[in-house]
């Protein structure tokens, strides 16, 4: 069986909130109860979204509450020549293409075709520039994934906990199984269709930036919040584009704010102050339905360690 190696990943785009301090926790738990490896790696790849100090402010946060990183912090922002091979790869094997749509564009599209989507509703790309044969080089294109090529195929006996396609070869339903959901299902075509690798301003997309580190870093388990778990069929896709193993995946609850949307800065997330540790973890481990006794940081911890070991503990394959 794979070493298990669990991550956390943040986007430094603001100090650790209650809501980003239950995956860190989590995911730091999971890798522990497996003893396996927990790696921190620091997701700046959409420069213009990252707030300057953040890095170091969440670094420090984690440090306070003993979640240390076992390698060296990975920053996405020293990685872009990672990220330009697996896009090519893509594009030789005919899995992804360029496109010049706008937003714009694909809205008067969609509106054409009565796809119309709601204000801020995600728009599923109609697939225009698919066939168009378009060349990267001078003019700025974005770059897609064309999530029904052929060559995107599921790895022989699927991996780990996936239970694999169900439906027609061109509209894909990924079926996986979430340690923490239960089986989660999406038609990656109908739901988001072709989505974004690069983005026409030359930044890596999430979806690829994370897929590429995930198998670079042989992580093993991807722990994180359950806002992410949409994104889970598309990096499988992703994945099996690139011939790279599926990690298990588990989404943990979110922390909702007063206004019962996920806790963010707009609903009043509040940087944690993590000077004095256990009350903010205690906080966090409720959401996580455990309740660990320990008066020291280590005692504690090592408490969670065995409660969430006994819910989650490795089944063998
Ligand atoms: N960087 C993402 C975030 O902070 C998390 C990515 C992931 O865990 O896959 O929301």
């Amino acid at each position: 069986m794979q070493p298990y190696t669990g991550r956390f990943a943040p986007s430094p785009t603001g100090a650790l909130h209650a809501g980003s301090l239950v995956a860190a926790l989590a995911s730091w738990l999971d890798a522990r109860a497996h003893r396996g490896r927990w790696l921190v790696r620091i997701e700046d790849v959409d420069r213009p979204r990252c707030v300057g100090g953040a890095q170091a402010l969440i670094l420090q946060q984690l440090a306070q509450c003993a979640l240390v990183s076992d390698a060296p912090v990975l920053l996405q922002s020293q990685r872009a020549p990672l990220y330009r091979q697996a896009l090519e790869q893509l594009l030789q094997r005919g899995c992804a293409y360029y496109c010049r749509c706008s937003r714009r564009a694909i809205e008067l599209t969609l509106l054409r075709l009565g796809r119309g989507t709601q204000r801020h509703a995600e728009q599923v790309y109609p697939g225009t520039c698919r066939n168009a044969g378009l060349a990267g080089g001078s003019r700025p294109l974005a770059c897609r994934l064309s999530v029904g090529a052929a060559s995107i195929q599921p790895p022989a006996g699927c991996a780990g906990e996936l239970l694999g396609l169900a439906g027609p070869a061109q509209t894909p339903e990924l079926v996986w199984q979430d340690r923490w959901l239960g089986v989660q299902r999406q038609d990656v075509e109908c739901a988001v269709g072709d989505f974004v690798l690069q983005r026409a301003d030359g930044c890596y997309s999430y979806q690829l930036a994370v897929v590429v580190d995930d198998a670079a870093q042989g992580v093993s388990h991807v722990v994180r919040g359950a806002d992410l778990a949409d994104n889970t069929a598309r990096q499988v896709l992703l994945q099996r584009a690139l011939g790279l193993a599926t990690p298990q995946y588990l989404h943990t609850p979110l922390v909702l704010g007063a206004d019962g949307e996920k806790l963010s800065k707009q609903n009043g997330a509040r940087a944690l102050d993590c000077s004095d540790p256990l009350p903010v973890l205690r906080q966090a481990a409720q959401v996580l339905g455990l309740d660990p006794a320990g008066d020291t940081l280590a005692a504690w911890l090592s408490a969670a360690t065995a409660q969430w070991a006994l819910r989650f503990t490795i089944r063998p394959a």
